[in-house]
């Protein structure tokens, strides 16, 4: 048998093709789909995912930052590349050489563009971050038609979309959103107004994609629902996604540890009674965030252990219950479904006080992915 480390992610790629069909299908027909695989595709790899995605039906690809661009150009993707923000200028000439689409949110930055572009005598095309309400990047909402009408006659760009990004998109009924969307769309108005086109408009994310069809316009930009996760307790009911990651380990160590003795750093669990203890081979460094400790189950035989004492940074141990036969080997999911049994990320991520994309990420760290 070849070495494999007894830690690993799997990564089920049709579950990715299933959601991408899924959800574009709730989409009108003609609207484009954008397929988020920034931070390497949340922790699953964003090469097979963008692959996958793109087989599905995606038409363009969303990263966030120019390293994540240039690496998939490299491996050979050529579908649209669109970075979901502002790189710095020094960027220009690589945004160019790799058929970047820029985000523009500053004068400086859409200058730089141009000029780049009128050297070679092409226009770079570019989108236009409008914010509404966010706070974080982008053209005030009020700003954005003349922002847009300074750069519609400067050589070298060209205003291929024009986009926003809601706060409050995973909650249903929020007035925030509306006010955001309303100030979207007048801003969209007094663009057109002044006779710009605004290109390609997009707003939604996961979950204004899947709970706000009024906010689709012309594209959908869907990073967490791609890889079977949802953005929000609103969501369950309004759509079946199908999750693509499990985080599987075999035990390296079965023992029995007397009453009174402790387990792992601090000796913050002991044990009441003589109990078997089974240590796996991952730990916070694979992404098991160490606030977890004493605070999750692990999966064995299909039958829900309890992890006990500190979360190390290379490996954990669980509590064997009674009447449970573990060997050495044997398989434990930290994520993912056993028999009947399931655990999803969205669990894990409520006991560590976070998010299922925080948790995504920090598991693509360390470990290597397995494709099926
Ligand atoms: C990350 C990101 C998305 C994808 O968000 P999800 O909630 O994962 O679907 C969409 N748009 C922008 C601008 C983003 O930065």
């Amino acid at each position: 048998m070849p070495y494999e480390r007894w830690a690993r992610v799997e990564i089920d790629l049709d579950a990715v093709r299933r959601n991408v069909r899924t959800l574009k299908g709730r989409t009108k027909p003609g609207t484009l789909f954008m397929a988020v695989v920034k931070a390497d595709g949340y922790g699953h790899g964003a090469l097979p995912v963008a692959r996958a995605a793109l087989a599905a039906g995606a038409d363009r690809l969303g990263v966030a930052t120019v390293e994540e661009g240039i690496a998939l150009r490299e491996a050979g993707v050529t579908a649209p590349l669109q970075l979901m923000s502002e790189p710095p200028a020094s960027a220009v000439d690589l945004l160019i050489e790799h058929d970047l689409v820029p985000t523009v949110t500053t004068r400086a930055f859409a200058g730089a563009l141009g000029r780049a572009g009128a050297a070679l005598g092409v226009e770079i095309p570019y989108h236009l971050k409008v914010d509404t309400g966010m706070n974080r990047i982008g053209v005030p909402a009020a700003e954005a038609h003349e922002f847009a009408a300074a750069f519609d006659s400067f050589p070298g760009l060209r205003l291929e979309g024009t986009f926003t990004h809601f706060a409050t998109a995973d909650v249903l009924g929020d007035w925030d959103f509306e006010t955001q969307l309303d100030r979207f769309t007048s801003a969209l108005a007094r663009m057109r107004d002044e006779g710009i086109g605004p290109g390609i408009v997009h707003a939604s994310n996961s979950p204004a994609m899947i709970l706000h069809p009024e906010a689709h316009f012309d594209m959908v930009r869907c990073g967490i629902a791609i890889y079977g996760l949802h953005p929000s307790r609103d969501t369950y009911g309004e759509v079946d996604l199908a999750p693509a990651m499990s985080v599987v380990a075999r035990v390296t160590l079965v023992k029995k540890v007397g009453m009174g003795e402790g387990v792992s750093y601090g000796l913050t669990w002991r044990a009441v009674a003589p109990t078997t203890i089974a240590t796996l081979p991952l730990g916070y460094g694979d992404g098991v965030h160490r606030v977890l400790s004493n605070n999750m189950e692990v999966l064995i035989g299909g039958v829900r252990c309890a992890q006990v004492g500190r979360v190390c940074m290379d490996q954990l141990m669980v509590e064997v219950p009674r009447g449970v036969t573990v060997h050495e080997g044997d398989e434990a999911l930290l994520v993912g479904t056993q028999g009947t049994e399931s655990v999803l990320l969205d669990e894990l991520a409520e006991r560590a006080g976070t998010i299922n994309y925080e948790l995504a990420c920090a598991f693509g760290m360390r470990m290597l992915r397995a494709y099926r």
